[in-house]
This record gives C-alpha cells, sequence and structure tokens, in this order.
C-alpha cells in the first residue's frame, strides 16, 4: 500500500514545471550533484566515461539515451537522428554495443507508422554496426502497441531487438509464452509507473510472485532472458530454479539499474553471473529520476541535503 501511495506522490510530483525547474538547475550541476546518483550525465562523452569504468570491472552494459513521450514528427525525427548518433559513438568508442530506448521517445504518442519507420532506421543502423537494441517497456496506454509494434519488426526479420515485460500486468504471463514461442528475448522487471488496480497488481507480495512465475517461464523456454530487478528474493529465486534445472549461468543475465545496489553488481559479478547495467543519459533525465525516487522514498533524503549542500 505504501508502496503506491509512494509511487502515485512521486508520479504527481514529476509532472510539477517548478520542480522539474528547481531539479534542472542543480540535479546535475557538479560531479556530486544529487542527480549523478542514478544518471551517468547530460552527454554521450560523460555516458561512455561511466560506461568505460562500468566495463573495466568486468560488468556489462546498455545505454540509454533518456527521452519520452516527445510531442512532434520533428522531435520524433530528432530523437532518433540522436539515436543513431549514439550508435556511431559507441562504435568509436569501443564499448558493448548495446543500447535501450522508449517507442515514445521514437513518436508512439503522436503517431504509429511514424515511430514504426524510426524504429526501423535505428534497427538498420544497429545491424550495419552488431548491435543489440531493447525496446523498455512504458505505461499500460501502450503496452499492446508496444508488443505490437515489436512483432512487426520480428516478423521483418530483426533478431537485433528484444522486448521487455512486467510482472505487475497480469497479462505478462500470457505474453512471456508468446514471446517464448517466437524466440524473443525479454527483459523480465516488476513495473515502474503508476498504475490502476483494474490494469495491475497493486500489491508488492502478487507482483513479486508473478515476477517468480515468469522469471521460470523464461528461464525454462524463453531465449537468453534478463532478470532486471535489485529484489535479492528474487535474485536468490532465480538462481535456485536455474539451478534445479541445470541452467548454466551463461543462459540467462541479471540487470540492474546505474547507481542501484553496486555492492549486489559486484557480488553476482564475483559468484560468476552476468550482470548488466542499465546507463541512462541525457538532459531530459527528470521523468526517469522521479521514478527512481518514487521506487524509495528513502532516495529523497540524498536530493534534499544535495540542493542544500549546492545552493
Ligand atoms: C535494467 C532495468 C531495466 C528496467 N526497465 C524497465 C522498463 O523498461 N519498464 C519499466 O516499467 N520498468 C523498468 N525497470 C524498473 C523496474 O520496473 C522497477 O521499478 C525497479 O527495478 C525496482 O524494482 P526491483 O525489482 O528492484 O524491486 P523493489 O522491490 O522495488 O526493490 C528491491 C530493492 O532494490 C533496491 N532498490 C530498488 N529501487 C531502488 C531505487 N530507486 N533506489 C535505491 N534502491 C532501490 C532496494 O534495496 C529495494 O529494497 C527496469 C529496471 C532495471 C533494473
Amino acid at each position: 500500500m505504501i508502496d503506491q501511495v509512494s509511487k502515485a506522490f512521486f508520479h504527481g510530483l514529476a509532472r510539477s514545471g517548478g520542480l522539474k525547474q528547481l531539479a534542472s538547475r542543480y540535479g546535475m550541476r557538479r560531479p556530486g550533484s544529487f542527480a549523478r546518483r542514478f544518471i551517468a550525465g547530460e552527454t554521450i562523452e560523460e555516458a561512455i566515461e561511466a560506461a568505460r569504468i562500468i566495463q573495466a570491472s568486468g560488468l556489462m552494459l546498455t545505454l540509454d539515451q533518456l527521452g519520452e513521450s516527445v510531442a512532434t514528427t520533428a522531435e520524433a525525427d530528432a530523437a532518433t537522428r540522436v539515436y543513431l548518433s549514439v550508435i556511431d559513438r559507441i562504435v568509436a568508442a569501443g564499448i558493448e554495443r548495446n543500447v535501450s530506448l522508449k517507442l515514445t521517445q521514437l513518436g508512439l504518442s503522436i503517431d504509429r507508422a511514424t515511430c514504426v519507420d524510426n524504429l526501423r532506421r535505428i534497427l538498420d543502423g544497429a545491424t550495419t554496426h552488431s548491435f543489440f537494441v531493447r525496446v523498455d517497456m512504458e505505461d499500460s496506454p501502450v503496452t499492446q502497441v508496444t508488443l505490437d509494434i515489436f512483432d512487426t519488426m520480428w516478423q521483418q526479420g530483426y533478431r537485433n531487438v528484444g522486448i521487455v515485460l512486467q510482472s505487475y500486468l497480469p497479462r505478462s504471463v500470457e505474453d512471456a509464452k508468446r514471446l517464448n514461442q517466437m524466440g524473443a528475448r525479454v527483459r523480465l522487471v516488476k513495473g515502474a509507473y503508476k498504475e490502476p488496480r483494474n490494469v495491475a497488481y497493486q500489491q508488492k507480495s502478487d507482483v513479486d510472485a508473478a515476477f517468480v512465475e515468469i522469471t521460470k517461464l523464461l528461464l525454462a523456454d524463453g531465449t537468453y532472458p534478463a532478470i532486471a530487478t535489485h529484489d535479492p528474493a528474487m535474485i536468490t529465486a532465480t538462481k535456485q530454479f536455474a539451478a534445479e534445472r541445470g541452467i548454466t549461468p551463461d543462459r540467462y543475465e541479471f540487470q540492474m539499474l546505474y547507481g542501484i545496489r553496486r555492492d549486489l553488481q559486484a557480488q553476482l559479478m564475483a559468484q560468476g553471473y552476468r550482470v548488466r547495467v542499465y546507463v541512462p543519459f541525457g538532459r531530459e533525465w527528470f521523468p526517469y529520476f522521479m521514478r527512481r525516487l518514487g521506487e524509495r522514498p528513502a532516495n529523497i533524503g540524498f536530493v534534499v541535503r544535495g540542493i542544500l549542500r549546492d545552493r
């Protein structure tokens, strides 16, 4: 229950223009500013620098140029061109070729055909350079269309692309079975958005039980699934099921967010598991940052301390 109240509170705050202005002013200003805990930087150079450190430590990574819900086709086109240049910069930097993106960044909320065209442009660029592209999952009004667009790309023969399922959506069990049959790569998450009770589980225990159920489906019948969580109970359940079924650690990976549970990332890696870090960067970091606060209200403490210190 507290989870839902806190999510609702922070999702409400995320829409506040004044707060956005305040956060934008102080959040990334200095190397120690508060938003830098979760965001690698505002520029691709800063992201590459963070990526090099992560890669040198033995962890894998995926880069996410932050942005969502663009309002015009011109913005969607600009975001697509930025992604293509990010691909070039990653190639030049010699870091791992793996990116994550959101379809509303490519124009999904404006026009589906534009979004499909933009995604195809990125996948073509990604294919040329052997990249893997993960399509993040956003809130429930776009769940079905996101899956439909993913299917379209799959039918058109793209295989360097994966999708995300959220365990807070009861529908995800059936989606997982279907994606397993296709041979598609799935990242499983609990789900980060504030969703109504007729669409998503509201109790943590239900979300967790579904997470374990879907993890088992993906491990048993899926294609190189990514189990994306910082929750030790979910990680233990994953390891246990994989061990019982003789599924070796090279057949799946754990994923965690930049700046969250670095200790656990290192510990899993030392135990021989694959761990990928999701590295977000870019000027449009505010909504992403607010979702991270909503997951753990205790984080608000370091934000307030950061603002007071930086003023
Ligand atoms: C690689 C990756 C990609 C993701 N992609 C998507 C996506 O495409 N769509 C989507 O809806 N969601 C996405 N998420 C977010 C996800 O849905 C959850 O909101 C988020 O991972 C928190 O859930 P949890 O599994 O860590 O479990 P929780 O039960 O929320 O947390 C378990 C523990 O993790 C730690 N923790 C979790 N969050 C934080 C935080 N913000 N700050 C500090 N500690 C924290 C705490 O120790 C907490 O007790 C992604 C998450 C990851 C790791």
